[in-house]
């Protein structure tokens, strides 16, 4: 079995501070010592069965967690258990007598990561093996199973999220050790066998496990594909940018955007950041990053110098919450003071593999997240609609443009073939609130689907989740009835918040 440390009563602070809960306890798992990655995940997963049962029987809400990083109450539990997961971290490789016949996927391209396992850990973890994930978000040091529980993306127009990356999920419910595969199978039934669980090869299950919100039991390990391992190199400046540009990008001309700002070639990955005050008169942030291939020699710069570490942003979000006096000009100042501005096309270039990108994240202040994703092409159409209505409801901070494809999963937000996500962050105060509440405001009035991240502010509920999933959300409820058709087990995973989403 695995460790299980029991911390006791306390009070519960998510990490950016937007929310707390008072705990029955906060309940840590750690790794015992068992042989093998089989043998970790056998002891893990028992070791989960058998809290929940035991929170089954006493009526006691669970909330298995990974960093506590999403800024929406999802990650916390009334007078329950708060089952944290950031010490289940290894990551193992894959044998090739361990594929199923029918797998396509080579076993060098597999690795299985534990829940707690952070996606700084797994870029480690990949590099060492000479491979390399292909998209993650702006910091890494979410776990992976809370990633990809919410969708967690970043910029790379190629990729949707972060759970694009999973291939099987093990999860446990108050009732079963459950082993999650596509219909097309990916690991030989011997091999999942020992690590004590179940098979279900679904389609429609597994699009639902991949992003769940943390309303269809307990992650314990994921099986992820990697690539094989390759390098960016990072173009980074302050520019002002027309109209027309916003027209490229809302095309899908990356290469022609690149071209005006960085280099003559189509974009890995770009990212501008905008002053909403003035986003043509002021200077836009641009972050560009272009593949190169894997060369071992090249000493990695600072992770700054590759861009890591934007959220530096937010910072001033706190000193503009204070005044609004100039707030164009102060908020640019501290734009471009904030970001680095020595990675222009003529610099020397800066290039890293892909786990370079990112950097360590330090909580700063009671941070505002909030996005919507819409369809790529209706980008000009919505634009300043968008930024209007976002500084009419007071809102005052940087608005991010990025760029993903379909991702993968039921409920993934990013659920058009291209889809721009708009991200609003800035001080967690009523303007910000007030701001992204425009904003959704405005876009339903325009008529304009659009999604939002469930792990930031997000104002959603039931009827909201039914209209913009559909028939998605159907399936998602469907497939959580296969994995747990006794409700006294969901209701094990109840929070406020997920009961408010519809998904408990
Ligand atoms: C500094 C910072 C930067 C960010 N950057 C980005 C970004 O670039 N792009 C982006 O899309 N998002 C971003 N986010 C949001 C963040 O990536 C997501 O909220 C992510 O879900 C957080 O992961 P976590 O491990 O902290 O999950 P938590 O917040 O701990 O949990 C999220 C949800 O998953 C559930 N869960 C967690 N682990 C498990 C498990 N093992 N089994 C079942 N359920 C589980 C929880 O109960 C909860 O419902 C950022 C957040 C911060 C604080």
């Amino acid at each position: 079995m695995a460790h299980v440390l029991h911390l006791g009563h306390q009070v519960w602070n998510n990490y950016h501070q937007t929310a707390a809960c008072n705990l029955k306890s906060r309940i840590e798992l750690i790794n015992g010592d068992q042989p093998n990655g089989r043998a970790h995940l056998k002891a893990v997963a028992k070791t989960v069965l058998a809290l929940l049962r035991e929170a089954r029987q006493y009526q006691i809400p669970v909330r298995p967690i990974g960093a506590g990083w999403s800024p929406s109450p999802i990650n916390v539990v009334e007078d329950g258990w708060l089952v944290e997961t950031l010490r289940l971290n290894r990551t193992f490789k894959i044998g090739a007598s361990n594929l199923h016949a029918d797998c396509d996927i080579g076993a060098e391209a597999l690795l299985l990561v534990q829940a707690g396992a952070t996606v700084d850990e797994v870029y480690e973890s990949a590099e060492e093996l000479g491979r390399s994930l292909r998209t993650g978000g702006a910091s890494n040091g979410q776990s992976f199973a809370g990633a990809c529980a919410t969708g967690t993306h970043g910029s790379v127009w190629q990729a949707g999220g972060i759970q694009d990356h999973v291939r099987a999920v093990q999860l446990v419910t108050p009732e079963r050790i459950l082993w999650i595969e596509p219909t097309r199978a990916c690991l030989s039934d011997d091999f999942i066998a020992q690590t004590g669980s179940e098979i279900i090869r679904d389609d429609r299950i597994f699009a639902a496990a991949l992003l769940h919100v943390g309303a269809m039991g307990f992650v314990t390990a994921l099986l992820i594909e990697t690539d094989p391992i390759y390098m960016v190199q990072n173009i980074q400046k302050a520019a002002k940018i027309r109209r027309e540009h916003i027209d490229w990008l809302c095309r899908g001309e990356f290469r022609k955007f690149s071209c005006a700002f960085g280099l003559n070639e189509e974009p890995y990955f770009q990212q501008p950041i905008l002053n909403p005050c003035d986003p043509f008169d002021k200077k836009a942030l641009l972050r560009f990053l272009y593949k190169r291939p894997y060369d071992p020699s090249i000493p990695s710069p600072p992770p700054g110098e590759m861009g890591a570490g934007y959220d530096a942003l937010t910072l001033l979000g706190k000193a503009m919450a204070e005044s609004d006096f100039f707030q164009a000009e102060i908020l640019q100042l501290a734009m471009e003071q904030a970001y680095p501005d020595n990675r222009d096309v003529d610099d020397p270039p800066a290039i890293a593999t892909w786990g370079c990108t990112t950097e360590e994240h330090a909580p700063i202040a009671s941070l505002f997240n909030g996005s919507v994703t819409i369809e790529r092409n209706k980008l000009s159409e919505v634009f300043d609609l968008i930024i209007d209505s976002f500084r009419r409801g007071g809102g005052g901070t940087v608005v991010t443009l990025r760029f993903v494809r379909k991702a993968n999963g039921l409920l993934a937000p990013a659920r058009w073939p291209d889809n721009v996500v708009i991200d609003f962050d800035g001080p967690n105060v009523e303007s910000s609130h007030q701001g992204y509440k425009k904003v959704v405001e405005a876009l339903d009035d325009a008529g304009i689907a659009f999604t939002r991240h469930w792990g930031k502010t997000n104002n959603l509920n039931e009827w909201r989740v039914q209209q913009d999933y559909g028939k998605d959300f159907d399936d998602w409820k469907w497939a959580q009835a296969q994995v747990m058709p006794d409700a006294a087990d969901r209701q094990v995973f109840a929070n406020d918040e997920l009961v408010k989403l519809g998904l408990i």
